[in-house]
C-alpha cells in the first residue's frame, strides 16, 4: 500500500522544460539500478542473430517461465550498431524491461544494460479491458484514449501483475501514461518532454542567441518582457539571418527537411508566409517567434547532420506560439511528425535559442534511443543533454555570460533558469530533481567544452546518447562518453574526461592511468560582475572549486562573505548606496571588482 501511495504522489510533470514542482516522492521505477557491463565481448559475426543470443544469456532471461527478449529496434551512429530488447513473459511485454546492446557494428560488444525481471509472484488482474477502460474514462473524464494494452506492470523486483497501459490525451495536448488493474491505478506519468524539401532561401530576423546575449546585459531596465511588446532596444537585438525555406504556389513557407512551422495548439494563428523572400517580424508578432524557432532549430539541425549521425533526419512539426499564455515548452512523441510546442507566458519561450536548442535535443535523444527516457536520473541526462546543446549552441554565437542558460526567457521573475556552471557534485548533490540533477551532469560537459572544443564535445555526447538505454545511471553515462571516444577518436581525450569525471565524482576514483592530466595553472579568476536593479550577480564561465565571495566596503572592511555557486546573487538590499568591492578568491587566485550600488 505504501507503494502504491509513493506512485500515486509521483508529480506527473517530468517532461516540461522547467518546472516548479519540487520531485522528492518517487516509486522503485525511477530510482531501480539496470544492471550494466562494459566488459567487450567478441562475438562470432555481427548479426541479428548472435547479438540476441548474447542478450538472452547476459539477462538470464530463459531461466524465467516463457521469458524471452523481443527485439524492439536496432540503430546505427557513428560508432557502431545499438539493438534495444524488452523482456516478454507469455507474449506479454514486461513494462520498463529494456536490455540494450551496444556494438561496434564489427562484431565486439561494448556494452549492455539490463532492465530485466526475475519475478517470484505473478498477480492477474481480475477484470477485464472493457472494465479498465470504464474505470480510467471515469477517473480521466477530459481524456481520450489514444492507446491501451494489457502489460506484467512490476509491483517490486520480484512481483508482477498482469495490468493494462493506456496513453491518454485532452484537447490541451496533455499526454499521460496510466497504467491500471481496472480497480486502482498502479501508475501514472506525463509522456510529454518538456523542457519537405529545402528549395530556396529566404531573409529573416531573429535573435542572436537572445537578446541579452548579444547586448551584454542582464534581465532588467530596457531589457524587459514588457507583455510581449516592442522597444527600440529590443527591436535593435534582431539580427539578419539567412533562412532554408519552402518556396511553392508563389509563396514561401517556414518548412524545409527538419522542421516545419504549423498551428496545433493555441492561440490559433495562422502560420507566416511570405510572398517576397523576406521574413521581418518584430517581437510583437506571433510571426516573430515562429522565424525564431524555425531558424535555430534548422541550424541545430543542420550541425548534427554534419558530423554524421541520423538522430536529425527525420522532421519535426513546430508551434511556435502554443501552451496558450502558459510559461513552458516541451516534446511530444505521438504524433508524426513528433512536435515541439513553445509556450508563449511570461517571456516567450520561442524567442530564446536556448528553450528551441534544448527542446529541440529530447527530439534528437528519442531519435538516438527510442523510448529508454525513464528513471530518474537517465531523465537528469535527458535534461542536461538540452542544456548543454543549448549552452554550446549559444556560447558559439556570443560568450557572454555562457554559464547561465535561458538568459532571456529565465533568470527573471518569471523563471530562475539554470547554470552550466556549477560546481555541484555526485552524488553528494542529487536532490531527485531531475532538473536541479541535470546541472551536474551538464557542467561537466560544458566543462570538457573548454578542454577539447565544441565539435569534439558535441560529437561526444551525440555518440553516447545512441547507447543510452532505461534507468541508466550518471556512472553508466560516463563510461558511455568514455567508450564514445574510443570508438570515435581512439582514446584520445581519455586523461582529460577521466580527470574532470573524477572531479564530478560521476566515475569512481582510482580507474585512472593519468597523473595530472591537467597543471594546475596558476590564474587570474576568471569572474565577472554584473549590475542588476536589485544587486548584483557574480559569475564565471568556468567551474570554480571552493572559491568565496566577500563584500569589501569603500573603507576596506569585510562586511559580507558567501560561498561561490557558479551564479552568486548579493542582494542589494543589505547594502547602503555607495562603492563596493567583490573580492572572488580561492587557494589558488583571487580577482576583485567594484561595484556600484545604486
Ligand atoms: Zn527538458
Amino acid at each position: 500500500m505504501l507503494l502504491l501511495l509513493l506512485l500515486l504522489l509521483f508529480s506527473a510533470s517530468s517532461f516540461a522544460q522547467k518546472t516548479s514542482v519540487e520531485e522528492t516522492s518517487v516509486s522503485f521505477l525511477e530510482l531501480r539500478n539496470c544492471k550494466s557491463s562494459f566488459a567487450e565481448t567478441k562475438l562470432t559475426e555481427e548479426s541479428e542473430a548472435t547479438v540476441n543470443k548474447f542478450a538472452h544469456e547476459f539477462a538470464h532471461v530463459e531461466s524465467i517461465y516463457e521469458s524471452k527478449l523481443k527485439l524492439q529496434y536496432t540503430q546505427e551512429s557513428l560508432a557502431g550498431k545499438h539493438y534495444s530488447y524488452i523482456q516478454t513473459i507469455g507474449n506479454t511485454i514486461v513494462y520498463n524491461s529494456e536490455v540494450k546492446v551496444n556494438t561496434n557494428g564489427k562484431a565486439v560488444v561494448l556494452s549492455v544494460f539490463d532492465n530485466s525481471f526475475s519475478p517470484k509472484t505473478f498477480t492477474d488482474k481480475n477484470s477485464s479491458l472493457a472494465q479498465a477502460e470504464i474505470f480510467v474514462k471515469e477517473k480521466f473524464q477530459s481524456f481520450y484514449s489514444l492507446k491501451n494494452e494489457i502489460i506484467w506492470f512490476p509491483l517490486s523486483e520480484t512481483e508482477l501483475a498482469k495490468a493494462y497501459r493506456f496513453e491518454l490525451q485532452n484537447a490541451a495536448s496533455e499526454n499521460l501514461e496510466i497504467i491500471t488493474n481496472g480497480r486502482e491505478i498502479l501508475y501514472k506519468r506525463d509522456l510529454n518532454t518538456y523542457a519537405a524539401q529545402a528549395d530556396s532561401t529566404a531573409k529573416g530576423f531573429v535573435f542572436m542567441p537572445d537578446p541579452l546575449t548579444s547586448s551584454g546585459n542582464v534581465y532588467g531596465g530596457s531589457f524587459i518582457d514588457n507583455y510581449d511588446n516592442d522597444s527600440p532596444w529590443l527591436t535593435n537585438e534582431r539580427k539578419e539571418v539567412s533562412l532554408s525555406v519552402e518556396f511553392s504556389n508563389n509563396v514561401f513557407k517556414l518548412k524545409n527537411s527538419f522542421v516545419q512551422i504549423s498551428d496545433f495548439d493555441l492561440p490559433n494563428n495562422i502560420p507566416a508566409t511570405a510572398v517576397l523572400p523576406m521574413f521581418n517580424f518584430s517581437r510583437s508578432n506571433l510571426n516573430f517567434e515562429q522565424v525564431n524557432a524555425f531558424y535555430h532549430i534548422t541550424e541545430i539541425g543542420k550541425h548534427i547532420k554534419s558530423m554524421g549521425f541520423n538522430c536529425a533526419n527525420t522532421l519535426v512539426d513546430v508551434d511556435a506560439n502554443a501552451l496558450n499564455g502558459q510559461d513552458n515548452s516541451f516534446f511530444a512523441t505521438n504524433y508524426n511528425p513528433q512536435r515541439l510546442y513553445f509556450g508563449i507566458g511570461g517571456v516567450d519561450d520561442a524567442e530564446d535559442a536556448d528553450v528551441i536548442v534544448h527542446e529541440y535535443s529530447h527530439f534528437l535523444s528519442y531519435n538516438a534511443s527510442p523510448q529508454s527516457n525513464t528513471g530518474n536520473e537517465r531523465l537528469a541526462l535527458d535534461e542536461a543533454f538540452g542544456d548543454y546543446n543549448a549552452a554550446s549552441y549559444s556560447r558559439a554565437i556570443n560568450d557572454f555570460n555562457w554559464g547561465w542558460v535561458y538568459n532571456w526567457d529565465g533568470h527573471n521573475a518569471f523563471w530562475t533558469g539554470r547554470v552550466v556552471n556549477s560546481n555541484k557534485t555526485y552524488p553528494t548533490n542529487l536532490v531527485n530533481n531531475i532538473y536541479k540533477d541535470g546541472e551536474i551532469w551538464s557542467s561537466m560537459l560544458m566543462q570538457l567544452w573548454s578542454d577539447i572544443g565544441k565539435n569534439t564535445m558535441d560529437k561526444l555526447i551525440v555518440q553516447a546518447h545512441y547507447g543510452y538505454a532505461q534507468n541508466i545511471k550518471f556512472t553508466d553515462a560516463a563510461n558511455l562518453l568514455l567508450s564514445a571516444d574510443q570508438q570515435l577518436f581512439n582514446g584520445l581525450h581519455y586523461c582529460i574526461l577521466t580527470q574532470r569525471m573524477f572531479e564530478r565524482g560521476v566515475l569512481p576514483s582510482g580507474k585512472t592511468l593519468c597523473t595530472n592530466a591537467i597543471a594546475n595553472i596558476q590564474k587570474e579568476l576568471p569572474v565577472v560582475l554584473l549590475q542588476t536593479p536589485d544587486g548584483c550577480i557574480v559569475t564565471s564561465p568556468e567551474t570554480l572549486w571552493n572559491t568565496t565571495v566577500e563584500i569589501i566596503d569603500a573603507a576596506g572592511k569585510k562586511i559580507h562573505t558567501q560561498p561561490f555557486e557558479g551564479r552568486t546573487i548579493i542582494d542589494g538590499k543589505h547594502f547602503t548606496p555607495g562603492i563596493y568591492f567583490v573580492k572572488v578568491s580561492n587557494s589558488n587566485s583571487s580577482k576583485i571588482l567594484k561595484w556600484f550600488k545604486q
